[in-house]
């Protein structure tokens, strides 16, 4: 027999998004031969595609930022409360240049397949110019959303006028300004388009399939003393997010919302519905989110706060969600959104009631009339959490293929090994804790990376989950959902996406317990010399 081949490098990271950029950074410090594979131009991930107008952050800026380097800390100054796209990009342009990260990044190279060899051990990634290179760890930075999805409609292709999906913006600027513009999807995305561009177009329509739940934002500018103040306190607000349940500065409220009188009640919704961020989401009472009538006081606040703010009583009927609760879907934040349907160019069609039936050449047909456009936006979401990994062949031992593992929901062992996927390390993928996403990535990076050291130090050349670990893992994220209802409602959250075949039933995707949990357990594998693994 001969000599095992040398991989070429010891560890291929997928993507350069925030993951995939800190996960370099971590292995090059333990000296190991690192590519990442990047689809895009550059770095950034989600802050490199998602353009779209009026694109930001719903967490704090300050409590956004990476917090594993005190000089990048103190160099960063962010300029708002909630930072726009361009500067979170320009962000992670600056990490990338400080930490001279480009140079093991291989930009417009898109993964098509990754195969383990059991004989070597290795992952062969094959890149979509059929070129392909081996590596001894493959880590998935891929993203939870980052696959978008277009609507399933007839003549898709028909319109003859511009069409962007808000995650796959030109890097040109939209000409707005005198435009009959089209917005499908009213999420988070389609919110903050909607509310940036209603002042700039001629005309706008929003086809509304499901109304959202939305509670304003508050951003603000930083000035020098607020800014001097933040980095002074930088190891206050890093502590303070990894002890809240989901990595955000705001916590739940230790009280119920029937512990309070109905006054005190009113005033501490009106006062978070008055303050900046996800307070009115994540620091409200404890029992909003699981239990329902305490979930219809704040849904009834809110829906008096939409009546308040909307003039024309039929829309905002039509803008109050009636088929789930204040929060049991990812909140979008909002600056002005209800007060664009006030203006007279912007017009509100719910697609419940008068169907898309097809796309024209000149704009949309529904079950009622043809309305025509110039530019049409589909800010339809994604094929969210596994969605990334199903459009890459990855292939385990004996060649048995991911997607049909994850047929029925994905199956992990702590939201980062998959049995028979050996040495395939996954960030942010399915089961874990997401929350404030960097204080997440930086956690399970630097878990990976601990691992990585380990099988390093041991002269280790396979990590594999066990089928008990994973059961045991799996079981354990599915008891964590019961009860939290965000896990009875269609969403990204749940798996469900309407555009996708075989994406209709829903699936416990995410890790619902709190983010303090999550790491005391995968704190509890590593100190235990990682037993609960097949090493070999
Ligand atoms: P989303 O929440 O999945 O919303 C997609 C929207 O498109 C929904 O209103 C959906 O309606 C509609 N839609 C989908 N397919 C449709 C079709 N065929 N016909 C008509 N309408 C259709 O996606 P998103 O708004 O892009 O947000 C996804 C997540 O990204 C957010 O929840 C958040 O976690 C993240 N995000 C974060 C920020 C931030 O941090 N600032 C900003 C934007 C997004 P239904 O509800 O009926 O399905």
């Amino acid at each position: 027999m001969g000599a095992t081949p040398i991989p070429d490098f010891d560890a291929i990271i997928i993507g350069a998004g925030l993951s995939g950029m800190y996960q370099l950074y971590r292995l090059r410090e333990q000296g190991l031969r690192v590519r990442v594979f990047e689809a895009g131009t550059n770095v950034g991930g989600t802050w490199y595609w998602n353009r779209y107008p009026g694109a930001r952050f719903d967490s704090e800026s300050y409590s956004y930022g990476y917090s594993f380097s005190k000089e990048l800390l103190q160099e960063w100054d962010w300029s708002e409360h909630f930072a726009g796209q361009p500067e979170t990009l320009r962000y992670c342009n600056f990490v990338a240049d400080k930490f001279d990260l480009r140079r093991d990044i291989q930009f417009e190279s898109r993964v098509k397949a990754a195969v383990y060899d059991d004989n070597s051990p290795s992952w062969s990634v094959t890149l979509e110019d059929g070129s392909s290179f081996t590596c001894r760890f493959l880590i998935t930075a891929i993203g939870p959303l980052s696959t978008p999805t277009l609507p399933r409609v007839e003549g898709l292709d028909a319109f003859k006028g511009a069409s962007f999906h808000t995650a796959r913006w030109p890097k040109e600027p939209v000409d707005f300004t005198g435009k009959r513009v089209a917005v499908i999807g009213t999420g988070a995305t389609g919110i903050q388009t909607i509310q940036t561009i209603a002042g700039q177009v001629g005309h706008l329509t929003v086809f509304q399939r499901t109304a959202n739940w939305a509670a304003p934002l508050h951003n603000g500018k930083i000035d020098a003393e607020t800014q001097a103040k933040i980095k002074a306190s930088y190891p206050e607000i890093f502590a303070r997010c990894r002890e809240t349940f989901a990595c955000f500065i705001h916590t739940t409220d230790p009280r119920g919302a029937f512990e309070v009188s109905d006054e005190e009640r009113e005033a501490n919704y009106e006062r978070l519905y008055g303050e900046r961020g996800f307070g009115i989401w994540i620091g409200n009472f404890n029992d909003i989110l699981i239990d329902k009538k305490a979930n219809a006081t704040i849904s009834d606040f809110v829906a008096r706060k939409i009546r308040q703010r909307v003039k024309n009583r039929a829309v905002a009927e039509k803008l109050i969600p009636g088929n789930h609760g204040f929060g049991t879907r990812r909140l979008p934040l909002e600056t002005f959104y209800y007060e664009v349907y006030n203006q007279d160019n912007v017009e509100l069609v719910d697609i419940k009631e008068t169907p898309i039936e097809r796309l024209t050449a000149k704009g949309i047909k529904t079950s009622d009339k043809e309305y025509e456009f110039d530019i049409i936006i589909y800010a339809t979401g994604f094929d969210a959490i596994t969605g990334s990994f199903d459009k890459i062949d990855f292939r385990g031992t004996g060649g048995v293929r991911l997607k049909d593992k994850w047929k029925t929901g994905p199956e992990t062992y702590l939201g980062i090994m998959v049995h028979e996927f050996p040495n395939m390390l996954m960030l942010m993928g399915p089961h874990t804790a997401l929350g404030n996403i960097p204080r997440s990535i930086e956690y399970s990076v630097d878990w990976v990376t601990g691992l990585i050291s380990f099988a390093t130090e041991k002269k280790l050349t396979r990590l594999e989950a066990t089928p008990d670990g994973v059961k045991s893992w799996t079981d354990h994220v599915r008891t964590l959902g019961e009860g939290m209802l965000s896990n009875e409602v269609d969403s990204w959250m749940t798996g469900i996406n309407s555009n996708v075949e075989g994406k209709q039933t829903r699936i416990v995707a995410r890790y619902s317990g709190s983010a303090p949990a999550y790491r005391a357990r995968c704190d509890e594998v590593a100190a235990k010399g990682y037993v609960e693994l097949r090493l070999g």
